[in-house]
């Protein structure tokens, strides 16, 4: 874990005629030696060319005073030297100036973005003995701290551990989070075991959700099956409808033909041309085709 080392003292005011141990950063970016990651020396420190105002103290450790110094965004690194996020120089960098460069970064950074008053616009002004900056119509600035807290929830052997969704590792860890304004710690803990319960709750709604459009999607798809299978039943009881009739003007033909041929054979004694047809009619022919009947005599 990165924590202060001991014996490290904040300081206000710059310590002169001491080797020093230098934080450069841009942005959140602080400058190393290519290969070795060491900080540069007071040589390398100077080369820099720093503007005094944007040198300031952070404190004393091992009889070394240690400063920090921000340079604009667009600035390069001189040869041999790189910026490096600190997360980056995490194991490259020993614990302790680590956590010293952690607390150097947050100086820095609100030192450069507080030269101005946030108030009127005015430049603002170092107040003496005080990690403040105050401007002449009466506002203040101090370096903003972000508290978060970290808590373990156990329940007998077991432990409530949570993950971010945004996580690219997906790891799970204990319940850890930002303090809101005015928030006690328990009430981040809370807040956060909040909303992984509500996250649950959401979860749960659409499992919820999900399992009642299943169910109703199969009703529907098993009305389809009945009313698809009662409209094929129509149209088999229509066609069999019309085989019916079919089958009855076919009884009738027949019948026809039969009491054709009985008359046919009764006039056969009295004409030379017979005037009966006794032939079948196409079922399928319009009406025209089925006209054939006794001549009158
Ligand atoms: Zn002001």
């Amino acid at each position: 874990m990165i924590v202060t080392p001991e014996r490290f003292e904040p300081l206000l005011a710059p310590v002169e005629g001491r080797e020093a141990v230098s934080f450069v950063f841009r942005g959140f970016e602080v400058l190393v030696r290519e290969g070795d990651a060491a900080l540069p020396d007071d040589t390398a420190f100077a080369a820099l060319g720093l503007d005094a105002a944007n040198v300031l103290p952070v404190g004393l450790w091992r009889e070394r005073y240690c400063r920090t110094a921000w340079v604009r965004k667009e600035s390069v690194a001189p040869a041999g030297y790189e910026f490096k996020s600190l997360r980056a120089l995490w194991t490259r960098m020993d614990d302790a100036h680590l956590a010293i460069a952690g607390r150097a970064c947050q100086i820095c950074e609100w030192a450069r973005t507080h030269r101005f008053c946030g108030s009127c616009g005015k430049p603002m002004a170092f107040v003496p003995g005080e990690r403040a900056m105050k401007c002449a119509c009466g506002h203040s600035a101090y370096p903003r701290i972000s508290p978060a807290m970290m808590v373990l929830v156990k329940k007998g052997d077991a432990l409530l551990l949570a993950r971010n969704v945004a996580s690219p590792t997906g790891r799970f860890s204990a319940l850890a989070g930002f303090l809101e304004a005015g928030e006690s710690v328990e009430d981040a803990v809370h807040r956060d075991r909040a909303l992984d319960t509500y996250e649950r709750v959401l979860q749960r709604n659409l499992d919820e959700l999900r399992s009642a459009k299943q169910t109703e999607n199969a009703r529907i798809e098993q009305e389809l099956d009945e009313r698809i299978a009662e409209l094929r039943a129509r149209i088999e009881e229509n066609n069999q409808g019309v085989s019916r009739e079919l089958e009855n003007l076919r009884a009738w033909q027949a019948r026809k033909q039969d009491e054709e041929r009985r008359i046919a054979e009764a006039v056969s004694y009295f004409v030379s041309e017979n005037p009966v047809s006794t032939g079948t009619t196409d079922p399928s022919a319009d009406d025209q085709g089925d006209t054939k009947h006794v001549r009158q005599n």
